[in-house]
């Protein structure tokens, strides 16, 4: 990233003040993570599937952000960024084999409220985000899985929304009134999906009965709130870490690509005492931006460098781009990684061979402007250059020869020795989509193993 980028943002209290009116009773935190869930199956995304009554109810009492983006497909580094308000190439956790620095791990979203005072407790629901990963860091409660080996002798390392739902609410009543955040992490959705019964009689697919799952017990969750009295003394957000291919462009799951079901994903905020109801804004929202925002809203300083800003107020212009990466392909297969920059209209994406979308008349990411559009492409390279900073995962140099020569033909790449073998060589992620699919639904032990640590467990992505 470019040091301006980078530059750091202090939340002051100052600021907070004007947004927040002061109130008899400081507000808890409640924040809701949804892996794997499409922006697309919510009503209050505009779906008519009837899916998720409970999450459209507080979209409608609080503020939907309409293009909230992932800055990987990938439930650990996306996760990160959340609670560290920082993108993968600055946190570090760039696979979801990876674990957070030291040195950024008091810079955790739970590691301010703590400090502030609040009581911090964390119910996640798979293995990939267990306490080794460096989230646990500020929780005074981690509630993580335990791997258990099944019948078959593979390792369950899930658990499932109404178990989550369940240990949060006891560890609430726990606290005997004391301001607290409480993170709740929701996996059913992620493949394999297997939901219960109730629900997969009443939906074609699989993953739409696991939404609708998941959404029945936030459903519980939030009743639970309100018979305690703390659902308006409490910030719900309610986010997704990165969405599902579900079979757009080839892909069966999530982890190779970078196209828009993966990560277009929800992002809503019920804030009391705000008078926001039933708001939405537009503009592209990133994962970096939660924290900043939840830290303006409550009243916290964070003073440590972010690269998202808060997203209050609302109604302040604002042009933002997404840095997007996905190292899974390289990491675990040696295939080309990808990164790109999202920006409200396009989306160029650098890979081993580079793509660029006008999402505007092009949603879909069919039609690959990259070869006609140079000027374009030039300048969104650029962008996501500055964006991506020399720690990322390759500067021009380090190209693919393909994409390099390409560059080279736009006026983009100036010379300089090729450095074979970096993350954006290798074979297209484009190519290898029937191979990744059918890696992707072998049992983890079969599976090409990550460096330094593979993730234990069933699921991996
Ligand atoms: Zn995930």
């Amino acid at each position: 990233m470019g040091r301006a980028r980078w530059a750091a943002l202090l939340i002051a209290a100052a600021a907070v003040m004007a947004v927040c009116a002061p109130r008899a009773k400081p507000l808890n935190l409640v924040v809701l993570t949804l892996d794997t869930f499409r922006a697309d199956r919510l009503g209050a995304y505009g779906s008519a599937r009837g899916l998720t009554p409970a999450i459209d109810a507080l979209a409608r009492d609080g503020v939907v952000f309409e293009t909230a983006l992932s800055v990987a497909p990938l439930t650990l580094p996306a996760h990160t960024s959340l609670f560290t308000g920082l993108f993968p190439p600055r946190h570090g956790v760039r696979e979801n084999a990876g674990v957070l620095p030291d040195g950024t791990g008091d810079r955790t979203l739970a590691s301010f409220l703590a400090r502030a005072g609040f009581q911090t407790g964390a119910f996640v629901a798979s293995s990939v985000l267990d306490h080794s990963r460096g989230l646990a860091r500020g929780f005074a409660r981690y509630d993580d899985v335990e791997p258990t080996r099944d019948e078959l002798g593979g390792l369950r390392a899930r658990r499932s929304a109404d178990q989550v739902v369940t240990r949060a609410t006891h560890w609430i009543d726990s606290l005997d009134h004391a301001r607290f955040f409480a993170w709740l992490h929701f996996y059913d959705a992620h493949a394999p999906c297997t939901p219960p019964a109730r629900h997969v009689g009443a939906h074609a697919l699989p993953y739409d009965a696991a939404v609708a799952f998941v959404d029945e017990q936030v459903g519980v969750f939030i009743r639970s709130l309100e018979q305690r009295g703390l659902l308006d003394r409490t910030v719900i957000v309610v986010v997704g870490d990165h969405g599902e291919s579900l079979g757009d462009h080839g892909e069966a799951t999530h982890g190779l690509f970078v196209y828009e079901p993966v990560l277009h994903v929800p992002l809503i905020v019920r804030a009391p005492g705000t008078g926001l109801h039933g708001r939405r804004v537009g503009g592209v929202v990133r994962g970096v931006d939660v924290m900043p925002t939840i830290l303006q809203l409550l009243g916290v300083s964070a003073s440590a460098a972010i690269d998202g800003e808060s997203l209050w107020p609302l109604d302040r212009p604002a042009a933002r781009v997404a840095y997007v990466e996905n190292l899974y392909p390289h990491a675990r297969f040696g295939w080309s990684a990808i990164r790109a920059l999202r920006t409200e209209r396009f989306k160029v994406i650098e890979t081993a061979r580079p793509e660029l979308y006008d999402l505007a008349t092009d949603p879909g990411e069919q039609h690959n402007l990259f070869d006609t559009e140079h000027a374009l492409a030039r300048r969104l390279l650029r962008d996501l250059h500055e964006h991506a900073g020399v720690d990322a995962i390759a500067d021009a140099a380090a190209l693919a020869p393909w994409t390099r020569d390409r560059l080279a033909s736009l006026g983009y790449v100036s010379s300089g020795p090729p450095r074979l073998g970096g993350p954006l060589d290798g074979r297209d992620p484009k190519d290898m989509v029937t191979v990744f699919n059918a890696l992707t639904s072998l049992p983890a032990s079969h599976r090409p193993a990550a460096s330094p640590a593979p993730v234990t467990g069933s699921e991996v992505h």
